[in-house]
């Protein structure tokens, strides 16, 4: 297999720095890239560059700037095997996840091209006899973008693609996990003529890189998404310059199963929204509450589901689940599951497979717990890995209050053929994205994303919702009269 190297990327330049990491494999500890870890000085010179390339970028039209989108975005589709196969070898996930999100993620650039020649901005009626009174839409300037590893193509895109269509220049920051997948769109904005200076990408720790963005007194706007904990420290950190500032959080995401649930597709949803991609989703399903007559039958499906996954390497065929990102986030997933058994019952998995295949990797058994208190850590706080606790419960209102206990509202789900159970849980349920019969995890690239309370702050992220957050309003009073 090839390493590449994850440079950094300013004022059209590629740039080593004096300080070098491997970015490894999580599946078998090979060496996929090298990545040359930028300084605060690298994150100066990104913003200045992004500050010079501004008026030039904002005064093109939008569909030019959307024509640019496009390019990359078909060069990005048809790149979907090498460039899918990359996120697997460095993240771990199974390639045909990998490759999907590859689509998408070219969809999103796509989509946002698009936004180029729909309309945007309102006229209304004035008060005065002459006046036209209308809003225009202006970008909000220099943006910084901070990113996750779990889906290092998709957020990226949907966070870079509105920052340029709207007019704004970025500094780009990707997770030093999957820093390579996230370079790969700038290569390919790169190649599709995006001016020098216009987006600028530095690589390297958060501590140093991403809270240098974060304090720049000459970035604007900050779009991030990551864990709650980082999250709210760069608001901290960026309301001491009044940025703008857009965070997609943690998740703790609650499915009920009502007794008129189909079981059998309620049973695969919930398997499928806490396995996949390792549980490392920030809409991956943590809490079940099932109807109590159908508590058995479904907590022993899940688990025989959960024992019969093929756990292994990404990139073999029929692999179901992969690594977790790295050996770090493992440990904390296996220490955060040990307590957890004190307090409830582990019924399958939650171990570290050790012996061959497994022996170079950081992979584990997916787990599900039943008998926890709900007041249990596990049962209130995101563990970023393949688990899920089950309860059984008695009534709709016990199910909802449950759902609604944790300080995350992101994504939630109910299974039923009862239109009012439906209707009653879409109102009552705190969440950003709501599902009825469909698992909590998957979005489509065209529609708002994002959460609340503890999940999320600021403007929704993607579909039309992506321009409040990555333009400015202004109000115009024209009177041709003069
Ligand atoms: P993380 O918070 O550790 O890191 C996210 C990004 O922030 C990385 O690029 C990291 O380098 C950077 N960062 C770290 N410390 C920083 C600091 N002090 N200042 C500025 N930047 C800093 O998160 P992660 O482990 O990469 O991702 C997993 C988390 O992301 C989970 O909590 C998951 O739920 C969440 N997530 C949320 C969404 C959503 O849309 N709500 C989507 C995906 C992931």
């Amino acid at each position: 297999m090839t390493t590449a190297t994850g440079r950094n990327f300013i004022r059209g330049q590629w740039l080593n720095t004096d300080e070098v990491a491997n970015d490894t494999d999580p599946g078998n500890g090979d060496v996929v890239g090298v990545l040359a870890r930028a300084t605060s000085d690298h994150v100066d010179e990104a913003v200045e560059a992004a500050h010079s390339a501004s008026q030039e970028w904002a005064d093109l039209p939008a569909s030019a700037r959307g024509a640019i989108l496009r390019r990359a975005a078909d060069e990005l589709e048809s790149d979907a095997d090498e460039w899918g196969r990359l996120m697997t070898r460095e993240m771990g996930k199974p390639f045909p996840e990998s490759r999907v999100e590859c689509v998408r993620a070219a969809a999103i650039l796509r989509f946002f091209a698009g936004e180029g020649h729909r309309p945007y901005g309102e006229h209304y009626a004035s008060d005065a006899p002459q006046t036209w009174l209308f809003t225009r839409r202006h970008p909000v300037g220099v943006v910084g973008i901070i990113t996750p590893w779990n889906f290092p193509a998709a957020i990226p895109a949907w966070k870079l693609a509105p920052a340029l269509l709207f007019g704004n220049t970025v500094v780009f920051k990707a997770a030093d996990d999957a820093v390579l997948t996230g370079l790969r769109i700038v290569e390919a904005l790169d190649r599709a003529g995006l001016p020098p200076g216009v987006l600028n990408a530095v690589v390297g720790r958060g501590s140093v890189v991403g809270a240098a963005i974060a304090d720049h007194p000459a970035i604007d706007a900050i779009s991030f998404t990551g864990s709650t904990e980082t999250g709210r420290g760069i608001l901290e950190t960026a309301s001491r310059t009044a940025k703008r500032v857009q965070l997609e959080m943690g998740g703790h995401n609650p499915v009920i199963v009502r007794s008129d649930a189909a079981l059998d597709a309620a049973v695969a949803a919930v398997a499928l929204g806490a396995f996949a991609s390792a549980g490392q989703k920030c809409t991956a399903t943590r809490r079940v509450y099932v109807a109590r007559d159908l508590y058995d039958d479904f907590t022993e499906k899940l688990v025989a589901k959960a024992t019969n996954m093929r756990v292994g390497y990404g990139l073999d065929e029929g692999v179901e689940m992969g690594p977790l990102v790295n050996d770090v986030q493992l440990q904390g997933v296996l220490e955060a599951l040990e307590r957890a058994e004190k307090e409830g019952q582990l019924r399958c998995g939650g171990k570290r497979l050790v012996d061959e295949p497994y022996e170079r990797g950081s992979y584990m058994g997916p787990a599900v717990f039943t008998d926890l208190p709900h007041d249990a850590e596990f049962a209130c706080e995101e563990v970023f890995g393949p688990n899920v606790a089950v309860w059984p419960v008695d009534h709709d209102d016990e199910a909802i209050e449950l759902a609604n206990s944790t300080k995350y509202d992101l994504s939630a789900a109910i299974f039923t053929r009862d239109l009012d159970a439906a209707k009653s849980f879409v109102e009552r349920i705190r969440a950003g994205i709501v599902h009825v019969n469909s698992q909590t995890a998957g979005a489509e690239v065209h529609v708002p994303f994002g959460g609340l309370a503890g999940s999320g702050y600021g403007p929704h992220e993607q579909g039309r919702a992506a321009i409040e957050f990555y333009t400015t309003t202004k109000t115009v009073y024209l009177d041709p009269a003069g």
